[in-house]
């Protein structure tokens, strides 16, 4: 699963995971979950706070796609964080309230918008979303301004209501950019960098317009020592709770098989098997989940995975701009430590992403030139680490198969007490957000479905 072109050693962090200390193999439990990602631990979590006893299985070391590396700083003793890949969280989004219900206020910085950049036809020039950089830049001329301003406008008023699930982000652009090139393009880089999809022409409009405008009025979260945060407060309310949750690493669920009574029991790939009253599958994207509950219809009814190809770099040096987004290409570069807290005093991280992964050979040497573009020094640069294809997104909401409301739901029909969660799953949100309100809606429900009417389902997402 690792797509690195490593320069420098990367260890995944290992700290806290040693839950599977906790007990004996449990033959039994209420509620397993497959995968320990965001979504899995968040189910967990939920079902836990519910009153569930609830096991997690990963395949690998845990974390999935949140997980963090830890990488040396070339001639020194000390590390940075990489986060495999730029990672967000988005404030007021339906991931951050999942958070804040379970008590969990993540900790980080909002990157200051200050000295954005645009980069078009290979010049940097100013990002013109406030009224001083509007006035200043040279991306779209002074004629387009008043069209810029009217499509932001529509964008950060939440005019997405009239956004239709069949309809394309990129239509929705063009509709409001009143058919001027260079204002779709600009609003169009907005899009990419707030939903990581390069195809606007698949994505859903009415799932995109409301992510990209919150992001726009209420901004990001850069969090301290990365997604990683995220994962150590979700396990310790998982595992805090009056029945812990017991986290079982390095076991590959391999088939899920309905008891006489009604349950499951959950085969493993060493031959290991649990009973359970119901199963949270949160195992990454519908092709996992179609394979243990063989429905292959999860894949044909979910849409194209968002990728990206992504440039990590520790600098001991200056960054003198800080964040560029790609007007004419998908790319992406920004400062995000400082904001938050990844690397020892006088290094900064920068990450690097090309949206839509193309080839690993012209996608670095891309991002190499724009990190120098940026005025990165490479004799500065104390870690460097290259991901050619990053899977960001298991499936966008596409246009092609109904947006968000298209989605595969939690509960899945003809599996009595099987709940789906990740970023593929049910109406609401996309990315971890998607995770989060989809694992929380599973470990609720399935632990209502063993426990009884305790749970509360806070997401309409069943
Ligand atoms: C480069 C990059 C940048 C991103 N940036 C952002 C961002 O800025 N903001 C944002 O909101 N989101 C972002 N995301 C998306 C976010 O990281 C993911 O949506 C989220 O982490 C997915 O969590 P998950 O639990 O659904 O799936 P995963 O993290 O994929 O977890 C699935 C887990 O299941 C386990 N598993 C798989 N098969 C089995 C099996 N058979 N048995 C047992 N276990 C199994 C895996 O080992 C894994 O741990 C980004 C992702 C990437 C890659």
């Amino acid at each position: 699963m690792d797509h690195s072109d490593d320069d420098h050693p990367a260890t995944p962090t290992d700290r806290d995971w040693h839950d599977d200390e906790l007990g004996r193999w449990p033959d039994r439990a209420d509620v397993v979950v497959i995968g320990a990602g965001l979504a899995g631990l968040t189910a967990a979590a939920a079902a836990t706070r519910a009153g569930a006893r609830a096991v997690v299985l990963d395949a690998h070391s845990g974390g999935g796609r949140a997980a963090v590396r830890r990488v040396a700083l070339s001639g020194t003793s000390g590390a940075a964080v990489f986060n495999d890949g730029p990672r967000a969280l988005y404030l007021g989004g339906p991931g951050h309230e999942v958070l804040r219900r379970l008590g969990i206020r993540p900790r980080g910085h909002k990157p200051p918008t200050r000295g954005s950049r645009v980069s078009l036809e290979g010049r940097i020039d100013d990002l013109p979303v406030g009224l001083a950089s509007l006035g200043r830049s040279g991306v779209v001329p002074g004629r387009a301004k008043p069209t810029l301003v009217a499509a932001l406008a529509a964008l950060m008023a939440g005019r997405p209501a009239s956004a239709r699930p069949d309809e394309p982000a990129s239509a929705w652009i063009r509709d409001q950019s009143r058919g001027r090139d260079d204002v779709a393009a600009l609003v169009a880089a907005l899009f990419r960098v707030a939903t990581y999809t390069a195809d606007l022409d698949q994505l859903s409009a009415a799932a995109a317009v409301p992510h990209v405008a919150r992001s726009l009025r209420r901004g990001v979260l850069y969090l301290d020592g990365g997604f990683e945060q995220l994962l150590d407060s979700l396990r310790s309310v998982a595992t805090g709770a009056d029945a812990p949750v017991a986290v079982h690493r390095h076991v590959a669920v391999s088939r899920l098989e309905q008891t006489v009574d009604g349950g499951w029991e959950v085969q493993c790939r060493d031959g290991r098997t649990v009973r359970a009253g119901a199963v949270v599958v949160a195992a990454g994207g519908p092709a996992v989940a179609a394979d243990l509950l063989d429905l292959p219809e999860l894949v044909d009814r979910s849409g194209p995975p968002a990728t990206a190809a992504c440039l990590e770099l520790a600098v001991a040096g200056p960054v003198p701009t800080r964040f560029v987004l790609g007007v004419d290409e998908p790319l992406y570069l920004s400062e995000h430590s400082p904001p938050a807290d990844l690397a020892p005093d006088g290094v900064r991280v920068v990450h690097v992403a090309r949206y839509g992964a193309t080839g690993a050979v012209a996608d670095r040497a891309r991002l190499e030139s724009l990190a120098s573009a940026a005025g990165i020094d490479p004799g500065d640069v104390v870690a460097r680490r290259f991901l050619r294809r990053m899977v960001v997104q298991t499936a966008i909401p596409s246009v092609d198969h109904g947006g968000l409301v298209g989605r595969p739901r939690v509960a899945v029909a003809d599996r009595p007490g099987v709940f789906l969660a990740g970023d593929w799953v049910g109406p609401v949100g996309m990315l971890a957000d998607a995770s989060l309100a989809s694992g929380e809606a599973a470990g609720s429900l399935a632990a209502m479905a063993v426990v009884g009417g305790a749970a509360t389902v806070r997401s309409v997402v069943a």
